[in-house]
């Protein structure tokens, strides 16, 4: 076990996206190759926009995902509690302590006054930001300022000087000290900000790696800044290493937002991606195994993670590619897992009964093998295997399908069938050709197009011969026949 411990701290507001997701991966993955220690964290202290169903869809994520943690909200640890807003005690002491140390004051200005001093550095042509005037004030200007009812908000006090560190993955980074003004850290109505609560938790739980989105780099020297107090009033013992993780761009070099549909995690497990798909798909926006490897197993990643590989350019988030990914997974994994994985997706579609019947489970073990090549994603499985799961009578054709040799092409192919005495794809396949591409002299396709279109009732199916050898003879042959019914009564074309 080493000591490096790193968090995952999102904000339960909204669904969980791939940003996000990729954040968490990136922790965890670092936390896995080096034998270190992966906190995940909760930070609600918004009760406008934190919700509990949010919550609740991040621990299922991070459960689907096998993303598993070591201290945490449901698992506990020695830092606890994992959530912000059960510890809201801690973060009231430790800013009595950082007041009374002096690296915090109450800022008395109200709302127009910032304002109005903001609109006077702009037009002079300096940074805006806080100008200090509360720093230093005197017993009866306080006195004064609560007289009037004023209610302040808590800011630390920077150390004026600038902020350079050592990005793990940007290299040396500098903010100048005119760029980060005193900052509030609690409300006016006593709620503690992110910019308290997110690195006293760091300090608090001895988090010595806070690998986080390049959108959170401008917080960072505040950040180091509030250690210095923390250190100073022994609430923190060490000072973690910072690495800004790149941006992920969208469609038309935009950041990939969260309203964007292919950034909901959401989407990608009602449409079947495979989590291991993803999690290989996401590791690639911002790292490389090398040697072109770009199909990897979560073990596999988490033996090759280093820090060293993760590139400070943006990323592009590519749906085809991540697609592609899935299709690659769902034809590496076994036949019997994808049939298990199949299941809900059956179930939900209702092509299978609710509860899987073991009759039907048995027909979709049979039918996995005919499918795993073609599927990018397991919620195209029901549409495409329906036919199998349902009686002739219920096979719709749209009549479009059908030519005007379509009646004869099954007379002849009915007829043939009926002759093949050891039903399975090979005889089926050889009794097709010998009457319809060999007997009537049609190519292939105008062959077996119209017996496909009276089997499955669709123009693209599974291979044909293998799920004729499914159906069964007698269910072939009268689908073969209702088909020929059905194309002689479609209105003749010129
Ligand atoms: N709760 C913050 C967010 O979701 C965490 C930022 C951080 O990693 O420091 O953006
Ligand atoms: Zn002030």
């Amino acid at each position: 076990m080493s000591d490096i411990r790193v968090r995952f701290c999102p904000s339960p507001t909204g669904n969980p996206h791939v940003g996000m997701i990729r954040t968490a991966l990136f922790n965890w993955a670092f936390a896995r190759h080096v034998g270190g220690t992966f906190v995940f964290r909760i930070e609600d202290t918004d009760a406008a926009r934190d919700s509990q169903d949010s919550y609740l869809a991040l621990v299922d994520s991070m459960r689907w995902l096998g993303l598993d943690w070591d201290e945490g909200p449901e698992v506990g640890g020695p830092f606890g509690p994992y959530r912000q807003s059960e510890r809201m005690g801690i973060y009231a002491e430790v800013v009595e302590k950082l007041l009374e140390a002096g690296f915090a004051y109450r800022c008395y200005c109200s709302a127009s006054e910032l304002e109005a001093k903001r609109e006077l550095a702009t037009s002079e042509k300096r940074t805006p930001g806080y100008d200090g005037s509360c720093r230093e004030l005197s017993q009866e200007q306080v006195a004064d300022f609560l007289s009037q009812g004023r209610e302040p908000v808590i800011r630390y006090r920077m150390p004026g000087t600038d902020f350079t560190w050592n990005d793990l993955i940007r290299g040396e980074v500098t903010f100048q000290a005119e760029h980060v003004p005193d900052f509030v850290l609690v409300r006016a109505n006593g709620e503690p900000l992110y910019t308290l609560v997110n690195p006293v938790d760091d300090a608090m739980m001895n988090i010595t790696h806070v690998l986080r989105g390049e959108d959170l780099l401008s917080s960072t020297p505040r950040q180091l800044a509030l250690f210095e107090g923390l250190t100073a009033v022994g609430v923190a013992q060490l000072t973690p290493a910072y690495g800004h993780l790149p941006y992920v761009m969208g469609e038309g070099n935009k950041k990939l937002s969260k309203r964007d549909p292919e950034s909901s995690l959401a989407m990608y497990r009602s449409k079947g991606y495979l989590p291991e798909a993803l999690l290989n798909y996401l590791a690639l926006l911002g790292w490389s195994m090398g040697n072109d490897i770009e199909f990897f197993s979560p073990k596999e990643l988490t033996e090759a993670f280093t820090l060293e590989r993760v590139n400070p350019n943006p990323a592009r988030f590519d749906l085809k590619k991540c697609t592609s990914i899935n299709g690659d997974w769902i034809r590496h994994i076994s036949e019997a897992d994808l049939c298990d994985r199949l299941v809900p997706f059956m179930e939900s579609s209702g092509v299978t009964s609710a509860n899987i019947t073991m009759e039907e489970r048995a027909l979709l073990a049979r039918v996995v093998p005919l499918i795993q090549e073609r599927l990018d994603a397991l919620d195209a499985a029901p549409a495409l295997v329906e036919f199998l799961f349902i009686p002739a009578e219920e096979v719709i054709i749209d009549p479009a399908l059908w030519t005007n040799e379509s009646a004869q092409v099954l007379e002849v192919a009915r007829r043939a069938l009926a002759e093949v005495r050891e039903w399975n794809a090979e005889a089926i396949q050889a009794a097709l050709r010998d009457s319809l591409v060999d007997g009537l002299g049609l190519k292939p396709k105008l062959a077996f197009g119209p017996v496909r279109t009276a089997i499955c009732g669709q123009k693209i199916s599974p291979p044909l011969f293998e799920s004729m050898e499914i159906l069964g003879k007698e269910e072939s042959l009268l689908r073969v026949e209702n088909g020929r019914v059905h194309a002689l009564a479609r209105p003749l074309s010129e």
